[in-house]
C-alpha cells in the first residue's frame, strides 16, 4: 500500500505523523515543490534580518527517511483519479492508493502596472525570504502593499535592517482582519514608535522601474513614493491546479465532507486548499492558519490510515502573533456589533485591552492584547459553544480561569461533589 502526499508543510506532516501513529508499515510518500525541508512558515520574516537561521525555524519531524519518503523540489502536475497516479514535472507517473492533497495556498498577485517586474517580491516560502533578504542589502525604502499580518512582519524584518518603510494598506486601520478600531489603534502607536510609516485608504497604480530597479511606487492619488523593494502581502488563495486538473470538486477551495475526504473516495485533503466550515458560524471558509492545517492534517492522516475521525470545522480567525514587541490573538467572530442577541464588552487599560463577543448565552469572539495568557481557555469556550451564561462575571474578570468553567458544567459539578 502506498499514500502519496502532496505538500510538506503543515497539513502534510501532520498527516504523515497521524498515518504512522496507526499505520507503522504503508508506504508514505511526500512531494514538495519546494526544495527547503520542512518548516514554520510563519517563521520566514525571521530570517530577513536573521533573527532566526534556516536551523531555527526546521519543523523537527517525528518521522525519519526509513519512514517516510520526502521528495524535495517536485512539483505534481496531473491527477488521474481513475487510474491512482500523479505525473510529477519531469513526466515521472507515480501511482498512490490513497492520497492526501495538502498544496495550501499562494499569495494573491493583484494587477497592478509594474508588479510583475523585478524587485517585487510575495513572501511565502523561505526561498522568498533569501530572496528579500539578499534585495535587503542594497536597499534604503521599501513599500509593503497590505497592512495584513504578512505586510506588517515583513515592515518591521525590514526595519529591522534600518530600512525606511511605508505600508500602503486600502483599508482604514493595519491588520483589519485581526484587530478591530480599537486595539488596531494600539498597534499603530507601536508601528510608528518603529519608525514604521502607514497610509491608510490607499493603493498602488503602478510600481516604477528604470531598467531592472524598481525606483518609486505610485499610489492611487497620483503621489508617487521612493522604493528599492516592494512586498506585496494582500491575501492568499488556495493551490488549486492538481485537484482540478483530476476533476476534483472545487468551490472556493477544495471540497470535503467531514471526514476530510474529496469528492473522490481515495483521496483526502488538508490544510489552507480546503474548503471547509467555520466553528464560529457554520458558514464555509478557506483558512489560512496553521493550527487549522495541522488539525485537518491529523485527522486526514488517522482516517487515511484507516480510522474515523471527524473534522469539526475551522476557526475562520485564530491567529496569536506578536508585532513591535505587544502580543495579540484574535479568535472568532471579531466584527459582530451589538443588537440582536449580541453582546460586546472592551476594556482599555494602556496598551492592555480586551474584547469579548457574546451571541446569546455563547462566546464567539475575542481580542486580547498585551496579556494574552488566557486565550487558550477562551478558545475553548468558542470552540465547544460553551453556554457561558453563569460565568459571565468570572469571564469578564481578570483572574478567570479553566476551573471556573469545569465548576459551573453542572454535571461536572455533580461528579466532583460526588467525588469529593
Ligand atoms: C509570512 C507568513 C506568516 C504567517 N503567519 C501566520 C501566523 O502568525 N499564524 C498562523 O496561523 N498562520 C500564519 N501563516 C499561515 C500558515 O503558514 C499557513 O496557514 C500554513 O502554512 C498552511 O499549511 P498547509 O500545509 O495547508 O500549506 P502550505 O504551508 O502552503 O504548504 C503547502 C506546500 O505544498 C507545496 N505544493 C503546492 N502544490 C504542489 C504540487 N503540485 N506539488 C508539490 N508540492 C506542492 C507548496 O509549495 C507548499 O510547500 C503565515 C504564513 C506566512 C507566509
Amino acid at each position: 500500500m502506498r499514500t502519496v502526499i502532496v505538500g510538506a508543510s503543515a497539513a502534510g506532516m501532520a498527516a504523515a505523523e497521524a498515518i504512522r501513529k496507526r499505520d507503522p508499515i504503508t508506504e508514505i510518500v511526500m512531494l514538495s515543490n519546494e526544495t527547503h525541508p520542512p518548516y514554520y512558515r510563519p517563521l520566514i520574516p525571521y530570517l530577513i534580518y536573521k533573527e532566526k537561521t534556516g536551523e531555527d525555524i526546521l519543523r523537527q519531524a517525528r518521522l525519519t527517511p526509513s519512514n517516510l519518503d520526502l521528495r524535495l523540489g517536485v512539483r505534481a502536475t496531473r491527477l488521474d483519479p481513475k487510474n491512482h497516479t500523479l505525473t510529477l514535472g519531469h513526466d515521472e507517473i507515480l501511482s498512490y492508493d490513497h492520497l492526501l492533497i495538502a498544496t495550501g495556498a499562494s499569495p494573491i498577485r493583484p494587477d497592478i502596472s509594474g508588479l510583475d517586474g523585478p524587485g517585487v517580491f510575495y513572501l511565502r516560502t523561505w526561498a522568498d525570504a533569501e530572496e528579500v533578504a539578499r534585495a535587503a542589502k542594497d536597499a534604503k525604502y521599501a513599500v509593503i502593499l497590505g497592512a495584513g499580518r504578512i505586510g506588517m512582519k515583513s515592515a518591521f524584518a525590514l526595519r529591522h535592517l534600518g530600512i525606511e518603510v511605508i505600508v500602503v494598506e486600502l483599508l482604514e486601520r493595519i491588520v483589519p482582519q485581526q484587530l478591530d478600531v480599537a486595539s488596531a489603534a494600539i498597534f499603530a502607536q507601536a508601528v510608528a514608535e518603529a519608525g514604521i510609516r502607514t497610509i491608510l485608504g490607499q493603493t498602488l497604480k503602478a510600481v516604477n522601474h528604470e531598467g531592472k530597479r524598481v525606483t518609486s511606487v505610485t499610489l492611487d492619488d497620483g503621489s508617487n513614493l521612493k522604493a528599492d523593494l516592494v512586498i506585496v502581502g494582500v491575501g492568499v488563495r488556495p493551490n488549486l491546479e492538481l485537484a482540478v486538473s483530476g476533476g476534483l470538486h472545487v468551490y472556493k477551495g477544495l471540497l470535503v465532507d467531514e471526514h476530510l475526504r474529496t469528492s473522490d473516495t481515495h483521496i483526502f485533503a488538508a490544510g489552507d486548499v480546503v474548503e471547509t466550515k467555520d466553528v464560529v458560524s457554520g458558514g464555509s471558509i478557506v483558512s489560512g492558519i496553521w493550527t487549522n492545517a495541522a488539525d485537518m492534517g491529523r485527522i486526514a492522516g488517522d482516517n487515511l490510515a484507516g480510522g474515523n475521525s471527524t473534522y469539526e470545522g475551522a476557526f475562520s480567525l485564530l491567529n496569536a502573533m506578536e508585532l513591535g514587541g505587544l502580543p495579540v490573538v484574535s479568535v472568532g467572530d471579531i466584527e459582530a456589533l451589538p443588537g440582536d442577541g449580541i453582546e460586546v464588552f472592551t476594556e482599555l487599560r494602556g496598551q492592555t485591552y480586551r474584547k469579548l463577543v457574546f451571541d446569546g448565552d455563547r462566546l464567539i469572539g475575542l481580542i486580547l492584547v498585551g496579556q494574552i495568557e488566557r486565550a487558550g481557555i477562551y478558545q475553548t469556550l468558542i470552540r465547544e459553544k460553551a453556554n457561558v451564561s453563569g460565568l459571565r462575571r468570572e469571564l469578564l474578570g481578570p483572574r478567570f480561569h479553566y476551573g471556573h468553567y469545569i465548576l459551573s458544567k453542572p454535571v461536572l459539578t455533580d461528579q466532583y461533589v460526588k467525588a469529593g
